[in-house]
């Protein structure tokens, strides 16, 4: 076990939780658990103009329906706060200077304008012109090599807007990232442009904001999207020249989740346009105010929708694909995680959903079935009976929601009966048959299942009628459709009075 882990989860608050977010976390909260380490979860708002109004209290209520709760962030706290960078504002600039004062980085006045102007007028299609060793040393451009130190003070005396860029070396150099997962990972150093560190209005960008933090909260793990990957030569060019590539966390760049058919990276649209969701909960979106569903509100336990993600990218090495939170924190290991993105499977989402509903019992659906009854307006008797219920038919249910078509007709009788399966070939023998059978049952109702039905089979001999004739009938007067657990199971639950009021109704249906 290694000491001290701590990892962080980094959002930044600007929409609702993907499931590859979700994957993160979780892949952070297993290391973190599995070496008794700290999770710490940090809001990354520097970009003030990308924040979106709920995106944060959605991350926090996402990782309580998933059980992946942080030891440290704005929520509990804790010995590094704030966890929420636009609080921390005032702790980067210093950082930004010593790069300058170590030569590392540097002033620079370009208005958005110039910027842009630079940008039309030297760029062609295919490349755009960039801020870097090949155009910093020249006009147009305004910064502190082409206006020379002294203009540089006096315009910064002067109160002239400024921000500070990294210098990225002007000899190339070869970057190397050691990730936990892909091994050594080489970039020149020329393909990274001279990055905006600290902005005119003192706040940092990214870029700063996430190594001095890492350094700051003592990360030692950092694992993210491989969508960062191509960041990662400016974070490890920092982290060398301001804390010293020693102090550097390991990196881990997890693989991306691709859409179904493996050609790119899984968005909301591909979501939108197959029908499955691809955020973890719904997410109301208050620019377009349209809420997209998420996983749990299309009724997935948040154990299958975990179990889910840590198989996305992740194996155990054997045959075993369902595993406990618990399980996976002892199983999870960098090494078992692949290179490659990942393909989002649904009907494999679903699979896991429905192995979790077979694998939890009644007492652990009780309160989630409940809600789904409640949400519907249906009324159910005792908890008790809710839990025989519930044990009888969850094997049948793929979603939580399915609770509710599989559970109706033991509360409310049948509205929409289907008689095509039995009306064709409906006789009077068989209106004979039911006849008897509610004579019994009404001078008799068996207290078990199995008493029923051996009622009901030996009538059946009586009467010289096939019990596979009258097994469908029965059902479908009871449950209105081809559908259900044992139908003597049904029978016993709804009890003797109701049964017969049901076995009366289609008879008279069935017979006018
Ligand atoms: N703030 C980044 C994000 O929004 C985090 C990247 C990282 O973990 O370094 O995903």
């Amino acid at each position: 076990m290694l000491k001290n882990v701590r990892v962080r989860f980094a959002p930044s608050p600007t929409g609702g939780l993907h499931l590859g977010g979700v994957r993160t976390v979780l892949y952070n909260y297993l290391f973190a658990k599995q070496h008794q380490g700290k999770f710490i979860v940090r809001i990354e708002d520097t970009d003030q103009t990308r924040f979106v109004e709920g995106a944060e209290e959605y991350i926090f209520k996402t990782l309580k329906w998933c059980g992946l709760q942080p030891d440290e962030s704005i929520m509990q706290g804790g010995p590094f706060e704030p966890y929420r960078q636009s609080e921390r504002k005032s702790s980067y600039k210093k950082y930004a200077e010593e790069l300058v004062a170590k030569g590392f980085a540097y002033y620079a006045f370009d208005t958005a304008e110039e910027l842009d102007a630079m940008r039309s007028k030297n760029s062609t299609l295919d490349e755009p012109s960039k801020y870097d060793i090949n155009t910093r040393y020249s006009k147009p451009l305004r910064n502190q090599f082409t206006l020379g130190d002294e203009e540089t003070i006096r315009l910064i005396q002067e109160g002239i807007p400024y921000v500070i860029r990294v210098k990225m070396p002007d000899e190339p150099e070869t970057i190397t990232l050691t990730d936990l997962i892909r091994g050594d990972v080489k970039f020149f150093s020329t393909i990274v442009d001279d990055k905006v560190l600290l902005k005119a209005d003192g706040m940092p960008t990214y870029h700063l904001a996430v190594v001095v933090d890492d350094y700051l909260m003592q990360i030692t793990h950092a694992f993210r999207g491989e969508e960062w990957l191509p960041s990662a030569p400016v974070h490890i060019f920092l982290w060398d020249k301001l804390f010293g590539l020693e102090n550097m966390p390991q990196w881990a760049h997890l693989p991306l989740i691709l859409k179904p058919d493996g050609h790119g990276k899984l968005s909301k649209r591909d979501g939108d346009r197959l029908g499955f969701p691809v955020f973890a909960m719904d997410w109301f979106d208050p620019k377009t105010q349209e809420t997209t569903q998420g996983f749990k509100e299309k009724g997935f336990l948040p154990q299958a929708f975990v179990n889910m993600l840590a198989m996305l990218g992740w194996n155990s090495g054997t045959e075993q694909e369902i595993f406990s939170l618990e399980e996976l924190i002892e199983k999870f290991s960098l090494e078992r995680v692949h290179k490659a993105g990942a393909k989002f499977d649904y009907e494999k989402a679903k699979w896991f959903n429905h192995e979790w509903i077979k694998k939890l019992d009644a007492q652990e659906l009780l309160a989630d079935v409940q809600k789904q009854l409640q949400d519907n307006n249906i009324e159910y008797k005792d908890d008790d009976q809710l839990k025989t219920i519930i044990s009888l038919v969850k094997d049948r249910c793929i979603f939580l929601n399915d609770f509710v078509e599989q559970t109706i007709y033991f509360f409310q009788a049948p509205q929409e009966i289907d008689l095509t399966p039995i009306q064709p070939k409906w006789d009077e023998k068989k209106t004979n048959f039911f006849t008897e059978l509610m004579n019994k049952w009404n001078q008799n109702f068996s207290k078990s299942a199995t008493e029923l039905e051996q009622e009901f089979k030996t009538l059946a001999t009586v009467k010289e009628i096939k019990v596979g004739e009258l097994m469908m009938p029965l059902r479908i007067m009871l449950v209105g459709g081809k559908f259900g657990p044992g139908v003597f199971d049904i029978a016993n639950i709804l009890g003797q009075h109701e049964t017969i009021k049901r076995i009366e109704f289609l008879l008279k249906k069935l017979n006018s």
